[in-house]
């Protein structure tokens, strides 16, 4: 198989067959994100999706889900994304749904008819980081799209038949603003009626415009306990039933998983339990700044 330079995918999407479409990140510009900056977006060659696809047949032959990567494939044209779709129902038969990463301007650049088309062609639960409820942050973040875009694409990709997947970074608009950024999100969230809500909180890796930012006192980072504590408040919030909470990845303090709302009430005991057992000097260090609010 094809995987040049860094490859990501979602931790749900783990026993899907990976297949490379597109290298890079169309957009690459997030302020936090360091997931694709030494690999230059590039779309990948038509015999290399072939090659990989008469491999897959060959090796994976029963795969049942397809994910396209890498950053944004749903940026490709719908007609590319349909050619794809098509090569892999004949490659592989037994695939169900085929999912990638999205972002909300590859939503915008498409047509209703041409989302509606992609749904019935497999796409499903592709997986769109939204990040952020508030203008602000969104804009803080460089993402590209304003609040009332987002639920505006959320309200088209539902109308085509097209389940979607939200990313949410909790703590992303620091410790003064925690109510408010929980809030936001969960009402945001709770009017997209997504198939499942990923958390995490957000980091500061090295390298990206937010360790600038941030040791240029630009912005202020939230302690481990704030992380938790949004949230509990992002959960408390939310009033989706038949919706998946995933907060199983790595960066997530305490690990917690169900379907809203029947395990609601028994996340929200497990965040507060695994809290309240982490030693308060923890709960008040920064991830990156560390105890001592320096950076590392
Ligand atoms: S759209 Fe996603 S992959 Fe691209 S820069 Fe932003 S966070 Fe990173």
């Amino acid at each position: 198989m094809h995987y040049d330079g860094m490859t990501f995918r979602p931790p749900y999407e783990a026993y899907s067959l990976l297949l490379q479409v597109t290298r890079g990140c169309s957009h690459n510009a997030c302020t936090f994100c360091s997931m694709y900056r030494t690999t230059p977006f590039s779309v990948s060659p038509l015999e290399e999706i072939v090659e990989d696809l008469t491999e897959a047949a060959r090796d994976y032959t029963y795969a049942q889900r397809v994910f396209l990567v890498n950053g944004d494939a749903f940026c490709l044209s719908a007609t590319e994304l349909a050619n794809i779709a098509d090569m892999i129902h004949e490659a592989l038969p037994y695939v169900e749904s085929i999912g990638c990463y999205a972002r909300i301007p590859n939503v915008v650049a498409k047509t209703d008819e041409e989302l509606a088309m992609l749904a019935a062609k497999g796409y499903a639960d592709i997986n769109i980081g939204v990040e952020s409820a508030l203008d602000d942050v969104l804009a803080f973040m460089n993402k590209g799209y304003d609040v009332a875009c987002a639920r505006e694409q959320f309200a088209r990709l539902h109308k085509a038949g097209l389940s979607f997947n939200l990313n949410i970074i909790n703590a992303a608009a620091g410790p003064e603003r925690i109510a408010e950024h929980a809030a936001a999100n969960a009402a945001l969230v709770n009017e997209a009626k997504p198939t499942l809500i990923f958390v995490s909180p957000l980091h500061v890796d090295p390298g990206t415009p937010l360790e600038r930012l941030l040791g240029e006192g630009r912005f202020e980072e939230c302690t481990l306990g704030q992380y938790l504590e949004e949230e509990i408040a992002f959960l408390e919030g939310l009033t989706l039933d038949g919706c998946v909470f995933f907060g199983l990845h790595v960066s997530n303090p305490v690990p917690v998983q169900g379907l809203l709302s029947r395990d609601k009430d028994a996340m929200l005991a497990r965040l507060r339990a695994g809290m309240a057992r982490i030693p308060r000097e923890v709960l008040d260090s920064h991830p990156t700044k560390g105890a001592e609010g320096r950076l590392r």
